[in-house]
């Protein structure tokens, strides 16, 4: 027996659990198809959520921790601190908020398979037949990730260019500066992109990534760590790997019946790497557009996710110069530099000034616990009878 769909998902992650959950509160009927066996099974990311995403999307603050500062080194050991008043980043239980999206996105209504991998499908003029699984979808979403097999079954465009990226998490690194999200500038550590070690929720995650095809080295970037913290009896709890699509978003999203999201999409930005914000905007987004489409003749949701897609122009340049990545002689020459500096507090915190002071004041407040004690100063709501 056929199950008949309207809206089909493949990838029951960022992108796929957001498009899920919107599309079903719209009266979408939809399944949500993924080959793990659970939702927030294998991460393969750090997890990091930009202020931007978590306004955007209500996330669960017990499953995230506020990071307020980068601290950038150069590979001469140099540092330089970074900050905006009124930014922060989120560092993520990632496993616990994919869980606790799943619980939304079924909550909505959303039906969620998971342990059931995407091989193949046929698009006729009314929908997608997903045989092999049983399957029949009035539209098929591609969100599954940066090698879509939806996309390459279904002779879509398809990410060529990618970041390689390992990360490692541990146990908590006590000794590691808990206000900052620690970057290593370091071509031979990682080779056009930067590492990185995060104190986490509950843990300590220690990453590097790189241009492929060179290689991240995470053995030369826990060499390079002991000169900021004791790394000495660090216990690892797991490892994970994945690819960062860095060719920005395709040019072609989609057919009649299908369309690709997130990372599927390139939706990443080809400079820092990020794409969990896209992929919770654009997810929802393209349910609202195949809402639209299905159930009262609006636009073809492709063209208007085409329009609407970020085109990273300028990142795409940067990415190229980063490409070459630079020797670490002229990563020591220039990271200092006041130019190299404005340009580093552009990119970390989207274009808002920084103030080394008031982050030192505020932050000590925050250590000594005066902001997690100040009491809400808005009023409750006031029932009149009229
Ligand atoms: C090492 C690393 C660190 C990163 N760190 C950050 C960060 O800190 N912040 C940030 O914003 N971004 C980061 N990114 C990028 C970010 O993880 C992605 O942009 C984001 O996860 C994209 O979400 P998505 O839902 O599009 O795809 P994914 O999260 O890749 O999910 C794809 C889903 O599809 C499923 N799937 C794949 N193939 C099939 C199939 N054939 N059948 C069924 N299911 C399938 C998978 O099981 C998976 O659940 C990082 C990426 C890597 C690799």
């Amino acid at each position: 027996m056929i199950q008949r769909y309207d809206l089909i998902i493949v990838g029951g992650s960022f992108a796929g659990l957001a498009c899920a959950r919107t599309a079903a509160l719209r009266g979408l009927k939809v399944a949500v198809v993924d080959g793990k066996p659970e939702p927030g099974a294998r991460v393969r990311t750090t997890g990091i959520v930009v202020k931007e995403a978590s306004d955007d999307f209500d996330l669960p603050a017990r499953l995230m921790r506020k990071v307020r500062g980068v601290r950038l080194y150069a590979p001469n050991d140099r540092s330089l601190d970074l900050s905006a008043p009124g930014y922060f980043f989120q560092a993520t239980d990632t496993a616990g908020v994919l869980r606790w999206m799943a619980g939304e996105a079924e909550r909505a209504g959303a039906t969620l398979l998971y342990d059931t991998k995407f091989e193949t499908a046929v698009e006729h003029e009314r929908g997608v037949a997903l045989t092999s699984l049983g399957l029949h979808a009035g539209f098929l979403i591609g969100a599954d990730g940066a090698r879509s097999r939806v996309a390459e079954n279904l002779g879509l465009a398809r990410n060529t260019q990618f970041l390689a990226g390992l990360e490692i998490e541990c146990e908590p690194l006590a000794d590691l500066d808990p206000r900052f999200l620690h970057c290593f500038a370091d071509s031979r550590i990682a080779p056009g992109y930067i590492a990185w070690a995060v104190p986490g929720v509950d843990n300590t995650q220690i990453g590097v990534a790189a241009r492929r095809p060179a290689r991240p080295d995470l053995g030369e970037l826990l060499l390079r760590l002991k000169s900021v913290c004791d790394i000495r009896g660090i216990k690892v709890i797991t490892r994970r790997s994945g690819l960062i699509p860095s060719g920005g978003t395709l040019n072609h999203l989609g057919t009649n019946r299908v369309m690709l999201i997130g990372d599927a999409a390139g939706m990443v930005s080809p400079l820092t790497g990020g794409g969990i914000h896209t992929a919770l905007h654009f997810g929802r987004r393209a349910a609202q557009l195949v809402s639209d489409y299905l159930g009262d003749r609006g636009p073809h949701p492709v063209g208007v996710l085409q329009r609407e897609a970020p085109r990273y122009r300028t990142k795409r340049v940067l990415r190229k110069i980063l490409d070459t990545a630079p020797s670490n002689a002229l990563i020591n020459a220039f990271l200092m530099t006041s130019p190299v500096k404005a340009l580093a507090q552009r990119l970390y915190f989207h274009s808002r000034s920084g103030s080394v002071d008031s982050f030192e004041a505020w932050s000590k407040e925050f250590e000594r616990g005066e902001l997690q004690k100040t009491s809400p100063q808005l009023r409750g709501p006031t029932l009149r009878l009229i």
